[in-house]
């Protein structure tokens, strides 16, 4: 006869990384379901992750802000259908108070390494204290490594250099001579924000990108009395916009060849048409490849920007930069006095630079050697009780990431219910189980809309898009209930 199962265990001790988004809803989450022993280190001394990292003009969530919220905080004070970045840092500000996190929190500790050793995870703090846990969390986010290129002479640069993730607030940018390198999700809210307060503005494009048109309108104070008054005015905004994201988007990007998509590209094509006037700025800005094919761009008013008489759209190569501002590869120096690098961030990061070490010593650094991957990218075999929140080959992009993290801890927690009902001790996504996830999942992306001809941040080093290569419902369906035989229980 097989032993009886332990008895349920009630004092499970959790660590979860990071007091971005998903580290907050974690905690908010363990705490309703009666599991209270868990501490947040948060390397910086504030929560919001992205959204404390990200400060620069013009910032704001591109997917709109009543979907953008946690379905247990949704927020009738949302000032725009979507919100600037400050408040979307003070929206989870004050959920975090609400449901009591920061007394969990330890700001200033950043995780170094975490190592299972006899059944728990041994966690060292880069002080070199140490903790102990039945369960790691990693809410350690995607975009969060800045990267910043290695530009020939930056450092001879005598104005002012950062970062777009970084933005120096000390940094005059009035009456300036700007540049900004790129024309990403942050350059283009960027050059939105700043051109008409800046006396040139130097736009430097590597490759076009699509733009698809939104009209970002603020809600009325009777519209947020409605919302105060009447919840369900909020759910329904929220419930049609995740439909809407689902089947009109979400669902429609892993078939390159959907109708939907050539309905999305002619979209942004008539508004390259209508909205640029010079022919020739207009061809320097249509894309070669199809839209979607890199994050798409959402914007009200970014080709109004770079038709302003101040603004420049440079895309000549950048050869180097010179103590005085930018020689392109035509010969010709942009004069400048600040530069803004929006240039994105080094995707393939994830947990890391922390090291994690799983059963018998595996280096989760081996094991992601040729690049990061997670089984339903929230576990790795071998490193049992360690789950991700929006770990790789999870679903980025434009969808709301907060929805993404909800469905997967709803998951993880019913690989958290298999110890603590003690139908087991340990629990990682079996070998077998991940090697086959990983090799659908590479199938499965070649023909997605991101492995159709450009390059961007979702391919990995031989050019195969990571993210999560099926429909938005199938993840869904699979975040609903543990596929429990893909699991290794001890
Ligand atoms: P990004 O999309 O990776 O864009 C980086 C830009 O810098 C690209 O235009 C890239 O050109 C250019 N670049 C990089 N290295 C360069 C070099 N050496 N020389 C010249 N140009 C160079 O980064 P991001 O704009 O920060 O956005 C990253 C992601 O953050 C977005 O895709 C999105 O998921 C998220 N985000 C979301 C929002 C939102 O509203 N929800 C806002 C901002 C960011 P190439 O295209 O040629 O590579």
């Amino acid at each position: 006869m097989p032993a009886p199962p332990d008895p349920p265990s009630s004092d499970l001790r959790f660590v979860i990384i990071g007091a971005g988004m998903s580290g907050v809803l974690a905690a908010i989450q363990l705490r309703e379901a009666g599991l209270e022993n868990f501490t947040i280190y948060e390397k910086g001394d504030r929560i919001g992750g992205t959204w404390r990292e990200n400060s620069y003009p013009g910032i704001a969530c591109d997917v709109p802000s009543h979907f953008y919220s946690y379905s247990f905080a949704l927020n009738p004070e949302w000032s725009s259908r979507f919100a600037p970045g400050a408040e979307i840092q003070a929206y989870f500000d004050a959920v975090a108070h609400r449901y009591q996190v920061f007394s969990s929190i330890r700001f200033g500790q950043e995780v170094a390494r975490c190592a299972f050793e006899n059944g728990r995870w041994r966690i060292t703090l880069a002080d070199g204290s140490t903790d102990e846990a039945d369960f790691v969390i990693a809410a350690t986010g995607v975009l969060h490594h800045p990267a910043v290129p290695d530009f020939e002479g930056l450092e001879s640069f005598a104005g002012d250099v950062f970062h777009s993730a970084r933005w120096n607030h000390d940094v005059e940018i009035e009456k300036k001579r700007v540049g900004v390198v790129g024309n990403g999700s942050s350059a283009i809210q960027i050059v939105s924000a700043i051109v008409s307060q800046v006396a040139q503005l130097a736009i430097f494009q590597r490759t076009p990108q699509w733009v698809t048109p939104i009209e970002n309108q603020p809600y009325s104070e009777e519209e947020k009395d409605e919302f105060r008054k009447n919840p369900d005015a909020m759910w329904a905004i929220r419930t049609e916009t995740a439909r809407a994201f689902t089947e009109g988007f979400a669902n429609v990007l892993v078939d390159a060849e959907s109708p939907l998509l050539q309905a999305i590209h002619q979209n942004c094509e008539n508004n390259l048409e209508n909205s640029v006037r010079d022919p020739e700025l207009r061809e320097k800005l249509r894309p070669n490849y199809r839209a979607a094919c890199k994050r798409l761009i959402m914007s009200e008013d970014f080709y109004e920007s770079v038709q302003r008489a101040n603004a420049s759209l440079v895309s000549e190569g950048i050869e180097r930069i010179e103590e005085s501002g930018v020689r392109t590869r035509d010969g010709k120096l942009h004069e400048l006095d600040v530069l803004v690098l929006a240039t994105g961030f080094q995707v393939n990061q994830f947990v890391r630079p922390m090291q994690v070490v799983g059963r018998d010593g595996l280096a989760l650094d081996d094991v992601w050697k040729d690049g990061a991957n997670a089984y339903m990218a929230i576990s790795v075999a071998d490193f049992p009780n360690f789950f991700m929140l929006n770990g790789p080959s999870g679903p980025v992009g434009n969808f709301s990431l907060i929805e993404v993290a909800e469905l997967q801890f709803a998951y993880i927690f019913q690989l958290i219910e298999q110890v603590r009902s003690g139908a087991c001790h340990e629990i990682a996504a079996s070998r077998e189980a991940a090697l086959r996830f990983d090799a659908e999942r590479k199938q499965a992306a070649k023909t997605t809309i991101w492995n159709s001809g450009c390059k961007s941040w979702y391919l990995d080093k031989d050019g195969l898009p990571t993210a999560w290569p099926w429909t938005f419902d199938r993840f869904r369906q699979e975040m609903a209930k543990p596929r429990l035989e893909d699991f290794e229980k001890r």
